[in-house]
């Protein structure tokens, strides 16, 4: 059996996808969205016809403006480097054609990370392998939305999914109702693979069971996190960053809070500002500068005072990272498989979201190239992509345990991997943080923590550096542990 580390790999890989292998005749795709388009990519290769049933109506000129059906989309969305390497391999040229467009190269020397307002330094650049892109959500949606429809067998269908059409073991088809209009006559469409692909609040679970199935079952955490962002126009009088990131972790006194300044196209920055629990940052541009300036380092109180604000503060609350766990169906029909957040979705602090669309993309691409039986349970497509969940869920939902309000589910091997987690960055957190940059598999590293090379790394690490003046944690307590695992995933981010 091959290891979670090196199935993880795989997924990764960078390789050109292999040649097409048409293994159907139409497939169908519930939600236009980052899973969902890359979904159809990878049809694409597989099906003589792949539709993508998307809910919003979304026209060539606010192709690259929030949407209502991804209400996350105007707050910051970092690419993580192995989701924009696949994105490479799925539409080459991508990352120039983003450039070209106006996405943003950060400069290393304009990077910034603050931790407990105190800035770390880097010996080289942390931009990692390639060139690291910066942009709006939108913008990256819209560019691989625009790439997907120069692929000529993929239409794109305006409309909501309503259910979906099995006969006997399988799924053979979806319903939804085309246009706005919500009560009008639903449509059927044959399929002989279905991809659900709309997002955290998908209702595949309720088709399932109206139909007699079990829905898998699901995992959440509560984590009660609040994003509240602006845009501003860039302004080199202000300041220079291309990005900041700074991370407050939870300790005496101390509340943990997250904020970043991110240099986008057009010539803007996106700053956000965000809290957990009770700490709720506002829709409100009183309440939004005055955390900038009293909560963050010195840059987000300058941009948030002096910098032209363009539109108003939004905000989203996230309740809990949940994951549905197909893999541990014992019934489960053939014909479909989910992907995205329809699957998983993490605190997005963690800027996984959409590295895993794109990961499950490349478990989908693999399974079909694997010339499965689609009159059985896509089993093998679970299985992959369980490795990427696993992978990611672990690295979010170990860092949150270390938030006060977080009270569990503490996953088996907790204590290994806090324990390897705060060996490895209580010694060298700086060099740790670049290795795991440099590899670019950000989610990939906290099961390798508890394993042997965790531990390697633990050992080589050599003997702790001091602490910085007034840290607050200290290497015996059980809440240090809780907050280094916060800093192990927030570092690499
Ligand atoms: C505040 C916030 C910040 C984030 N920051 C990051 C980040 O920095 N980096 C990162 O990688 N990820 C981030 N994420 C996560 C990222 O947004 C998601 O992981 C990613 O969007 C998942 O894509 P998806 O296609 O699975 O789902 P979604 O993007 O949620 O899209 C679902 C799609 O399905 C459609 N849909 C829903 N229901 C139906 C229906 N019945 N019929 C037809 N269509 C339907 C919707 O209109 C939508 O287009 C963040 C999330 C949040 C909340």
């Amino acid at each position: 059996m091959v290891s979670a580390s090196r199935a993880f790999a795989e997924l990764g890989t960078t390789e050109r996808p292999p040649d097409p292998q048409r293994v159907m005749g139409r497939a169908v795709v519930l939600g236009g969205s980052m899973a969902g388009l890359l979904a159809a990519r990878v049809l694409s290769d597989h099906a003589d016809e792949v539709l993508v049933v998307e809910r919003d109506t979304i026209e060539p000129a606010d192709a690259f403006t929030a949407r209502p059906g991804v209400p996350q989309g105007g707050h910051v969305h970092a690419l993580l480097n192995s989701g924009q390497l696949q994105l490479e391999r799925w539409f080459p040229g991508f990352a120039d054609e983003a450039v070209a467009a106006g996405a943003v190269v950060p400069h290393a020397d304009l990077v910034q990370h603050y931790v407990n307002g105190t800035r770390r330094r880097y010996a080289n650049d942390l931009t990692i392998r390639g060139r690291a892109l910066s942009a709006t959500r939108p913008f990256l949606e819209g560019l691989v939305r625009a790439r997907l429809g120069q692929v000529p067998n993929v239409r794109i269908l305006h409309g909501r999914a309503s259910g979906i059409r099995m006969s006997g073991d399988r799924v053979t088809g979806v319903e939804y109702h085309p246009g706005d209009a919500p009560d009008g006559d639903a449509v059927t469409e044959p399929a002989d693979l279905v991809v659900d692909a709309t997002g955290r609040s998908s209702r595949l679970g309720d088709w399932l069971t109206g139909h007699g199935w079990p829905a898998p079952p699901m995992r959440r955490m509560p984590i009660k996190l609040t994003y509240a962002t602006a845009v501003f126009r860039r302004d080199p009088a202000i300041s220079d960053a291309d990005t900041v990131f700074s991370q407050y972790l939870p300790g005496p006194g101390q509340v943990a809070r997250i904020g970043g300044i991110v240099a986008v196209e057009d010539d803007r920055w996106l700053m956000l500002v965000a809290g957990y629990d009770d700490d709720r940052p506002a829709r409100d541009r009183d309440d939004f500068a005055t955390r900038c300036r009293r909560d963050f380092p010195a840059v987000f109180g300058d941009v948030a005072e002096r910098a032209e604000m363009l539109g108003e503060v939004i905000t989203y609350h996230q309740a809990d990272s949940r994951r549905r766990d197909f893999h541990l169906l014992d019934r489960l029909p053939a014909g479909l498989v989910a992907a995205g957040d329809a699957i998983a979705s993490f605190n997005p602090v963690y800027g996984q979201g959409m590295t895993s669309a794109t990961l499950h993309a490349s478990a989908l691409s693999a399974y079909l190239h694997g010339a499965p039986r689609l009159d059985e349970p896509a089993r093998d497509y679970f299985a992959a992509v369980r490795v990427v969940v696993d992978a990611a869920w672990q690295t979010s939902t170990t860092a949150d345990l270390g938030l006060p309000h977080v009270d569990g589910p503490y996953p088996p091997g907790y204590r290994l991997i806090a324990g390897a987690a705060n060996l490895i960055f209580m010694r060298r957190p700086t060099q740790a943080a670049q290795h795991a940059a440099e590899h670019g598999h950000h989610h990939a590293r906290a099961p390798q923590l508890a394993g042997p090379a965790g531990r390697a790394a633990a050992r080589r690490a050599g003997p702790p550096s001091p602490p910085p003046p007034g840290r607050l944690v200290t290497r015996t307590s059980g809440a240090a542990v809780k907050h280094r695992c916060l800093e192990v995933s927030c570092t690499t981010h």
